[in-house]
């Protein structure tokens, strides 16, 4: 797969324009088809907006900016779509409506096309299963904004070809991203590995142990994450963090570790979704500044060994899993969610014994199996080995 690679993405919203620019600027011709009439139009303006600022501010050059533009075609009809080597689909989270979409784009392309979808939850090997070419389906899982992050979740389904997911690794890099291949399973890495970093804060939240903006602190401060947890609810927006913590949840059959929080569910009953809606777990009418929380060193441990210890055995647990190399889960986290340190690098440095501790604790005083520290992390912990 080369320059001469014809690239269509289905879906000009959101994503589907960041990746039909990621695959513009690295020199494919592009196609771009939208089932909405009159979805592509404002898109490519907005898009053509966007590359005209970063030329002014000197990012780009202009002639970047009208080469890229240039290179993306807006067709009319799926058909439009059929000269494509590689077909990227970015439309609405529904399965039915993907599995629809993939089996006319299974009849319409030539039987060398690759078919990928940019799914967040949704399970690779089903959207495969409306194809005849299932091996040549994978996951390509880019984050947003796709234009901005370097991580790409690579996603083998279940009888796709060993060849194309190395295919497509390769092309990511070519893309300039930082690709990890991970297998399909509920949230691939990032949004299964996450999940404590906003479900643990808001149950030491629940349980009265400090207040919203300490926990961001402690987070920030003691554990050097750029952005506390409920700041990023409120970015992400309660709703979507809700649903997705709610969908993975449903898709490990109500696993425990990923139970979805009563208090963030009245926040979204109350309306208050975050930025978008000028209120969340902070006030964003731009009246009250977010005030600096001086907080005592104990508590700010205390979160952030919470907090971190829960994530650590997460990655631990997908390791032992094999949901992917140590490697592509350090990679995802510090790349696709802006982590300080990869969770395995950073286990390595006070040892799996202390960690599998603070989760022990954890448990015996609350009895519940939310707490329960993962056969990898307890073996480590009990022959004193190291990740890496
Ligand atoms: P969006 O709502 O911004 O855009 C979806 C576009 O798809 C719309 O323009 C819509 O008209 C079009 N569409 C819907 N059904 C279609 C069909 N059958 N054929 C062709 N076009 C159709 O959505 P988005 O945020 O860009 O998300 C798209 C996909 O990417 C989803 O699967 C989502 O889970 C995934 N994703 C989203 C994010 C994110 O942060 N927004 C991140 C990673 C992955």
């Amino acid at each position: 797969m080369n320059e001469q690679l014809t690239v269509g993405i289905i879906g000009a919203g959101t994503m589907g324009m960041g990746i039909a620019q990621v695959a513009a600027r690295a020199g494919h011709r592009v196609r771009l088809y939208d089932a909405r009439p009159g979805a592509i139009a404002p898109a490519m303006e907005a898009l053509g907006a966007t590359l005209g600022k970063l030329a002014a501010k000197g990012k780009i050059t202009a002639d970047e900016a009208a080469t890229w533009i240039g290179g993306i075609q807006p067709v009319q009809e799926l058909n439009g779509l059929a000269d494509c080597g590689l077909l990227i689909e970015a439309v609405v989270e529904d399965l039915a409506i993907k599995k629809l979409l993939f089996s006319e784009l299974d009849r319409l392309a030539a039987p060398e096309t690759v078919l990928a979808s940019n799914t967040s939850s949704l399970s690779i090997t089903a959207i495969a299963s409306a194809c005849q070419r299932a091996q040549r389906v994978v996951g390509l899982h880019f984050f947003n904004p796709a234009a901005v992050m370097p991580l790409v979740e690579v996603v083998p389904g279940l009888l796709s070809d060993a060849d194309i997911v190395q295919r497509m690794h390769t092309l990511m890099v070519q893309w300039g991203k930082t690709p990890v291949i991970c297998k399909d399973t509920p949230g691939f890495i990032v949004n299964r590995v996450a999940r404590p970093f906003y479900g643990e804060s808001l149950r030491i939240f629940e349980e009265g142990i400090a207040s919203i903006a300490e926990i961001d602190q402690a987070l920030k401060s003691e554990g050097g994450f750029r952005m506390g947890p409920f700041e990023l609810m409120d970015l992400i927006g309660n709703d979507v963090n809700f649903a997705v913590t709610t969908s993975v949840w449903k898709a490990f059959f109500h696993e425990p570790r990923y139970k979805p929080s009563l208090v963030q569910q009245r926040q979204v009953e109350s309306g208050r979704l975050g930025r978008k809606s000028g209120h969340g777990f902070y006030d964003h009418s731009g009246k009250e500044p977010v005030a600096f929380q001086k907080m005592e060193p104990a508590l700010a441990r205390k979160i952030t060994q919470r907090v971190l210890a829960m994530l650590i055995n997460e990655a631990a647990d997908a390791l032992f899993l094999r949901i992917a190399s140590r490697e592509d889960l350090d990679l995802a986290m510090t790349k696709g969610v802006n982590y300080p340190k990869g969770l395995l690098a950073w286990a390595d440095e006070q040892g799996a014994a202390h960690w599998a501790g603070v989760l022990d604790e954890l448990r015996n005083e609350y009895g519940e199996e939310r707490y329960r520290v993962s056969p990898l992390l307890r073996r480590m912990a009990r022959q004193r080995g190291r990740f890496y």
